[in-house]
């Protein structure tokens, strides 16, 4: 059948006019998909890359750098369409910088080189059939850029998307044009040959091509690497980055201990169960920035060794026919990377480059930094930070993440980042003009953000006295990342937010099936039969979970139960009700059926492949239900936080054991425990420890390796033995007062782990009630943000005052109150007694909490009070 698929692709490939080395690769292509090829590297295979030569390091003369440069063409892979952006067109026609489009940077920079070192430097594009006329409209404005004898341009080639199920080319006649897809950046190679390019270029004594992505704005063509490249005779070399934590994606090189070249692994390269190494930032130190430096020279030699197949790994890309529309036919797009290229050039090099020059602009959070005033165009419209600081992480709500969302709420242009840190914003504020940000920055439930706002949240690294309950929050929250998605069994998932669309594997009802015990029938068949009785011959009987083998034939019927596939030939049901009941021989029926009676048809309810559950949807029973009947067993979802619990303080003893003198039981860590766990988290328990920092160190150093999350309770006041304080003040915990009662001293940060684990430590006060208060404001809040579960606080409501009570200036007030509603609706509070911190039994006898605000110091009976109801 797949013969069959690959004879049609390829009769396609013919008739679109692709020619024949593009025809050969792709059946090279379509061969290794059918073979099963998927194109995993095990981690056994590879070495990691060791002794990097760093660009920081090559030295070269002017006048070589220029010799190199007069040898080189600029050659852009500008095929992308900005689809994950809601763009339509070609991705680097989007303005980026002051007014000018991804294409325009580029034409200037490679004006500026070719002033600056007095050479013809070529500017090349690779454009899809898609971005091709779109982007030469914007280059024209350069008359100077085109080259005497060289195209701006050479057209990348196309192949059919074939359907997931079978391999035949997909067809999709609302838009026939989106039957068809480039065959990734590897293809670069192929289509230099075949454009005629290649040989061009050669004859023009342009020997080296330095190949890079349109949306890298870091990807200039440095003469100096190029001055390298010829100075060392390299075939070819590729650009890598040292990798920070956040460079989790994308493609890393290796050695392949087989022959010990270099190669390319890129994520979808990864063997099951070896994400790990994959992850590993110290393992695996770069990534591959897809910054390319070839030898044409070599290149033609290799391709015409190997009859233009040059015999990448595919990539297998699965996608819709119309990536907009979720529920068109699944589709394979079958791919490769141009930088897997790196394995067929004996001799091949990596180079070590600085970040700079790796700057792509994939999403709208990097669209925001690139145009803010961090960076800045210089004159050889290079990009240049201005910020000293680190580059500020930018998170935008999911309303903000296509171009079109993210243009309308920021129509005066983005806020000024240069003292900024970090930017989330939750919701959908519109950002009037001149916004500024400084330091870690969180936009929570704002409707706009108005003109000439400073928004300014904690700066990273300043310990600040006495802070606010909510600038603790969000300090707390903006430095969370979400909880990694994984796959989890159904059982497993209840309550958790699913990362990733869902689609269903069957349709539903699977088959066309009865919704009645009665007989299967061909409608026509009973025609009259309200006037007088028909008797029909029984063919046979159906009982659920059976396949019938026979057929219902005029004057036909057969026997059959509710939920029981309807036979072939019968087109409607007649209840049991409407006829003797027979089992054999010939039953009597009184009534006439339209067709279609009683018939659940195939695919009513949800039909294959359709979405069935979205990303954001919190899993509940009913989700579970759907996902079981759509045939899947788990589902992907930001994973359950696992909260290691550890109280501290010589004086405890676990709960049920006898007490020495001094000694009390440790509630605490059962309350937090339960706290966590009616959160959503999952949650355990470590034996309370004394108040040394050895002891401390030595119980947190076990368990970090499988928290998600720390809390320890007690030791964090003034105190004499205030153990966690001490222990944990240097090692990367901020201790801070909160102005809010109870709850004051608090401490938060992140703890290091093997690799490059860091995780969230909360060191709550000791006071049972200190413990509790800290938890439903901080913590609380803080487990939902990594699982992504909205609403992150507690809805407050309003009640009247059965009771005057007083509170601190300046500090905000949790009081612990029993709040009820009277038969007219309304909610009444009353405060308990014993407000002091260590009444535990007033705490378990409340069911809500009151809020005082800061500036607030009396209130009286009768007076409306904030509660937050616990219970809910
Ligand atoms: P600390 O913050 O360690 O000074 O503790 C403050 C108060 O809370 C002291 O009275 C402690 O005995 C008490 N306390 C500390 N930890 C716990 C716990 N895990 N369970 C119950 N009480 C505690
Ligand atoms: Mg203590």
């Amino acid at each position: 059948m797949s013969q069959e698929g690959l004879a049609l692709a390829v009769e396609r490939m013919r008739d679109r006019g692709m020619g024949p080395e593009a025809v050969t690769v792709f059946e090279h292509y379509y061969q290794q998909l059918e073979e099963g090829a998927h194109g995993t590297i095990p981690e056994d295979t590879i070495e990691p890359l060791a002794d990097l030569q760093e660009l920081g390091e090559v030295r070269v003369s002017d006048d070589d750098a220029r010799a190199a440069l007069r040898q080189t063409a600029v050659i852009k892979l500008n095929g992308g369409l900005g689809t994950s952006m809601g763009m339509s067109g070609a991705k680097s026609a989007l303005e980026v910088k002051d007014g000018l489009t991804f294409l325009d940077i580029i034409a200037k920079q490679v004006l500026a080189l070719r002033e600056e070192w007095g050479v013809d430097l070529p500017l090349l594009l690779m454009n899809s059939f898609r971005t091709s006329e779109q982007s030469l409209e914007i280059l024209a404005k350069y008359p100077t850029l085109p080259v005497d004898g060289l195209p701006l341009d050479f057209i990348q080639s196309a192949e059919p998307k074939l359907l997931a199920d079978s391999l035949r080319p997909a067809t999709w006649p609302q838009d026939p044009e989106l039957e068809w897809c480039p065959p990734g950046h590897g293809d670069v190679y192929v289509s230099l040959l075949t454009s005629g390019i290649l040989e061009t270029l050669l004859e023009k004594g342009i020997r080296y091509a330095f190949i890079s992505n349109s949306d890298n704005l870091g990807a200039t063509c440095d003469p100096e690497v190029a001055a390298w490249m010829v100075e060392r005779g390299l075939p070819y070399v590729a650009e890598v980055c040292t990798r920070t934590k956040s460079d989790r994606k994308g493609g890393h090189l290796a050695v392949r201990k087989a022959d010990g070249r270099l190669i390319l692994r890129d994520t979808a390269m990864v063997a099951e169960g070896e994400e790990q190494y994959f992850g590993d930032i110290k393992r695996h130190n770069t990534f591959h920035a897809n910054n390319l430096w070839v030898d044409l020279s070599v290149l033609r030699d290799r391709m015409a060794e190997r009859d233009g197949v040059l015999g990448l790994p595919i990539i297998v890309n699965r996608k819709t026919v119309d990536p907009s529309d979720p529920s068109s036919p699944e589709v394979i797009q079958l791919e490769s990377a141009m930088g897997a290229a790196i394995e067929v050039f004996e001799g091949s090099e990596a180079l070590l480059v600085p970040r700079t020059r790796f700057r792509p602009v994939k999403t709208t959070n990097d669209l925001l930094v690139v145009r803010s005033d961090y960076f800045v165009l210089d004159d050889s419209s290079h990009l240049v930070a201005v910020g000293d600081g680190p580059e500020p992480f930018v998170d935008l709500d999911p309303a903000y993440r296509l171009v079109g969302g993210f243009e309308k709420r920021f129509p005066h242009g983005v806020p000024s980042m240069i003292e900024c840190t970090s930017l989330r914003v939750i919701g959908d504020p519109v950002f009037g003009r001149n916004v500024r940000c400084i330091g870690d920055v969180l936009v929570d439930g704002l409707a706009r953000v108005e003109e000439n706002a400073v928004l300014e949240g904690p700066r990273q690294g300043s310990a600040g006295d006495t802070r606010t309950v909510d600038q603790h929050l969000k300090a707390i929250l903006s430095s969370l990342d979400p909880s990694p998605i994984e796959s989890v069994p159904l059982t497993e998932s209840l309550g958790l937010v699913v990362a990733r669309d869902v689609r269903s594997r069957v349709n539903l009802p699977a088959f066309d099936n009865s919704s009645m015990d009665g007989y299967a029938v061909q409608a026509s068949s009973l025609e009259g039969a309200d006037e007088s009785s028909v008797r029909l011959r029984i063919v046979g009987e159906v009982a659920a979970g059976v396949d019938p083998t026979f057929s219902v034939g005029p004057g036909e019927a057969a026997r059959i139960m509710t939920g029981a596939p309807i036979p072939p030939g019968a087109d409607a049901v007649i209840a049991v009700e409407q006829t003797d009941g027979s089992a054999t021989g010939s039953v009597e029926c009184r009534a006439s059926v339209s067709t279609g009676r009683y018939v659940r048809p195939r695919g009513e309810d949800v039909s294959e492949g359709s979405v069935i559950v979205s990303a954001g949807d919190v899993v509940g029973p009913r989700t579970i239900g759907l996902l079981a009947a759509s045939g899947h067993a788990s589902v992907e979802v930001h994973r359950r936080p696992n909260v290691v619990i550890m109280s501290t303080g010589t004086e405890l003893v676990p709960p049920g054991e006898p007490l020495g003198p001094g000694q009390i039981h440790d509630s605490n860590s059962s309350m937090l425990w339960a706290a966590a766990v009616a959160a959503g988290a999952s949650a355990e328990i470590r034996a309370a420890v004394g108040d040394t920092d050895a002891e401390l160190l030595a119980a947190l150093d076990d368990c970090v390796a499988n928290a998600d999350v720390i809390i320890t309770s007690g030791g964090v006041s003034m105190g004499a033995y205030d153990v966690v304080k001490s222990a944990l003040a240097d090692k990367g915990v901020e201790f801070v007062k909160v102005a809010m009662q109870p709850g004051k001293p608090q401490g938060f940060g992140y703890l290091s782990g093997p690799g490059d684990l860091r995780v969230p430590i909360f060191a709550l006060p000791g006071n049972p009630v200190s413990s509790f208060v800290s938890f439903e404001v901080f913590v609380r809040p803080a487990l939902r943000r990594l699982m992504r579960l909205a609403p992150e606080r507690r809805p407050v409501d309003v009640a009247t005052l059965t009771s005057g009570l007083r509170s601190p200036e300046g500090r905000r007030q949790y009081g612990r109150a029993i709040v009820s509603r009277n038969s007219d609706g309304a909610l009444t509070c009353q405060p308990l007694a014993g407000q002091g911190s260590h009444f535990v039994a007033d705490l378990s006898r409340a069911n809500a909490i009151f809020v005082v605000p800061e500036a607030v110091t009396d209130l009286v009976a009768g007076e409306k009070v904030d509660v937050i109801l616990l219970d809910s």
